[in-house]
């Protein structure tokens, strides 16, 4: 059977990022693509302009269409830009008994701009985090979720992923994309009581606008049919393959999207 995969995120009007990009990745992947917005973003490959949020009732409103009438297998929470609107998609996805959820902390693009309403920070960390199956954060995203700044190194993540486990998901995958060393991409994966390390090697393109929504989509993509190692390793390979098809891309003059 196909698996129904629900986006619930923000908009990119260039199709590189949020729910445009989790869709391409969902339909790559071989599932049905659905999706529910929770802020619609004025942003091209080289900035953010702007979002409006919508109302946080409407947000949910969303949601329940898509329970009341489709089977979901997993969801992706991408950006979810205020509280209200967080507490509102936990509390939606509580009520539906919502399984196999991917949320990627969305907080700052890579441009810089911010997705999200600082005064958020508390209700992901409180009310989506602990009901996820995994979460996805960069080190930025870590370090703002266990409210530290630490000088990053692969030690540092090595220390501090326990601490991102506490805080109630099933499964952590810590990104060590923004660490300093260049030739190696090393993410960890926490779950069932051991730290796996994920490494590949890096990738020199500017064509990486939307790469942390792409892996999140992937991994739920791949959830409903896939251990949760499985799924990460796949979904690492799947944003390796989009990220050198890129290249083939003529799309914007910043950072170009992957091609999926
Ligand atoms: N726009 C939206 C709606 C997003 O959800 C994200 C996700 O991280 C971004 C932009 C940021 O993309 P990037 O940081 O890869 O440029």
């Amino acid at each position: 059977m196909i698996p129904n995969i629900l986006s619930i995120a923000g908009t990119d009007p260039t199709g590189g990022a949020g729910i445009q990009a989790d869709i391409k990745t969902f339909c790559a992947l071989g599932a049905y693509a659905m999706a529910a917005v929770t802020a619609v973003v004025a942003q091209n490959t080289q900035g953010v302009r702007g979002f409006v949020a919508l109302d946080p009732d409407f947000v949910a409103q969303q949601i329940d269409a898509v329970f009341e009438d489709v089977r979901v297998d997993a969801v992706k929470i991408g950006m979810v830009a205020t509280a209200p609107i967080a507490e509102a998609i936990a509390e939606c996805l509580r009520h539906h008994g919502a399984a196999n959820i991917v949320l990627d902390p969305v907080m700052v693009a890579k441009s810089g701009d911010h997705l999200l309403r600082p005064e958020a920070v508390a209700a992901i960390r409180e009310r989506l985090v602990p009901l996820s199956t995994v979460i996805t954060p960069n080190l930025p995203e870590a370090g703002v979720l266990l409210g530290i700044d630490p000088h990053w190194t692969l030690q540092e993540m090595r220390r501090r992923i326990g601490a991102l486990a506490e805080l109630g998901p099933e499964w952590v995958l810590l990104k060590g994309g923004h660490l300093p060393d260049c030739a190696q991409s090393t993410d960890l994966l926490l779950g069932a009581g051991e730290t796996l390390e994920l490494t590949a090697p890096r990738l020199a393109t500017r064509n990486d606008h939307g790469t942390g929504c792409t892996l999140s989509a992937a991994i739920a993509a791949r959830l409903p049919s896939r251990t949760v190692e499985e799924a990460v390793r796949e979904a690492k390979t799947y944003v390796h393959q989009a990220l050198s098809a890129g290249d083939r891309l003529d799309v914007g003059r910043g950072h170009g999207p992957l091609h999926h």
